[in-house]
């Protein structure tokens, strides 16, 4: 049986025709950027989030991290802590706004260490990263805690948590402002390109719209510098039919991660946990083995395909190679970058194919 590690065409088929239906409103429009299916995206994605939350559509997640920490006023000679063993993409969310990324360590659940977050505070420190990786949340409350007494800001990267919960609350409404990537991976995905910021504070999803547009609230009139990364109307319009399916999609994640929990008993892998008081939806299904490269091959024999998210810790590549980290720095995030393997997850991923990738693993 041959299994990939993601299937992106499943989740299409599924509602075919309300995709397709969008699709063609938008063509048959005469209209394709920022108009009248970004509005009611917006709207429908900060409503989702709760009441009092406002929306900012953007080109992408890495776009929706760079605007949001931009409106916050964060940029050269600040420092922005983020969990160490993160995307790149939030890490240059911060970066590419002039502010230096200070890396914490993960905890055993690949989220950022709580404990470890006062440590890496200094005269500096502008703002705090969580990046709930893998879909994963950590204890929220206590990182909330710790921006309230230091007067931090919180941004929280979503791309990976659409729909993610702490103690019953959305990731995404705990901060500042949480940003959102609707790559068509993602869980909440898109046909191409898209991202949003959600934010409880209107004005700063104003400064992001106007950032988004090139610097503009009303047209031709340049209050700032921006940039051009608008959210357009085909994806707008595609994602008004996924997140219909939101919940949906969650649970099917979850029943998988469940099956998975449940199935896999090799003592040579260690299973992703979820912290007690979060809503796991496993954008990812991450394992750790000691034994990782042999395990590639091993189920690349038996056709299973499987993804390292992520080989080389930020502190580690060449892009950050001014930050002057070296090898050692971070032995947790580099222990973790040559254990983890992320196995097939998807929504649309059968019970016998389910069975097979937890009967080879168990056969490792
Ligand atoms: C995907 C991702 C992003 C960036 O999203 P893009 O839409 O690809 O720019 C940011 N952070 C994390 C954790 C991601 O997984």
């Amino acid at each position: 049986m041959k299994i990939m590690t993601n299937r992106m065409d499943l989740g299409f088929q599924k509602h075919r025709d309300e995709y397709e239906e969008a699709a063609l409103r938008v063509l048959r429009s005469g209209w394709y950027i920022l108009g009248k299916e970004v509005e009611a995206f917006e709207e429908e994605y900060a409503s989702y989030h709760g009441d009092g939350f406002s929306c900012a559509g953007v080109a992408n997640g890495l776009d929706a991290l760079i605007l949001g920490i931009r409106a916050l006023g964060i940029g050269e000679g600040d420092e922005v802590i983020v969990q160490g063993n993160t995307y790149i993409a939030s890490v240059m969310g911060a970066s590419i706004n002039g502010a230096t990324p200070v890396f914490v360590e993960p905890d055993e659940h690949h989220q950022i260490d709580v404990s470890k977050i006062e440590d890496a505070i200094t005269t500096k420190t502008k703002a705090v990263m969580v990046v709930h990786l893998y879909g994963l949340i950590c204890d929220m409350d206590k990182v909330v805690d710790i921006c309230r007494k230091h007067s931090l800001k919180l941004v929280e990267d979503c791309a990976q948590a659409h729909g993610a919960k702490w103690n019953g609350r959305l990731a995404g409404t705990f901060g500042d402002v949480g940003c959102f990537s609707f790559y068509p991976s993602k869980n909440i995905g898109a046909f191409g390109d898209a991202g949003a910021c959600i934010s409880p504070d209107p004005d700063l999803i104003r400064k992001i719209k106007v950032l988004r547009n090139y610097g503009s609230g009303k047209r031709y009139y340049n209050e700032v510098v921006g940039v051009n990364s608008r959210l357009d109307e085909m994806q707008a319009a595609l994602l008004r039919v996924r997140m219909k399916y939101i919940d949906e999609i969650t649970s099917e994640r979850r029943d998988i991660a469940a099956a998975y929990d449940k199935g896999i008993t090799n003592p040579d892998i260690i299973k992703p946990v979820q912290t007690e008081g979060g809503y796991a939806v496993y954008h990812q299904y991450v394992i750790r083995s000691s034994r990782r490269d042999e395990l590639i091959e091993y189920l690349k024999e038996k056709e299973i395909g499987t993804i390292i998210h992520y080989p080389v810790p930020p502190h580690l590549q060449a892009a950050y190679a001014y930050l002057g980290h070296h090898k050692g720095d971070y032995p947790i995030c580099e222990k973790y970058a040559d254990e983890v393997l992320s196995i097939p997850m998807y929504n649309g991923m059968t019970k016998e194919e389910q069975d097979y990738v937890i009967d080879a693993l168990n056969n490792f």
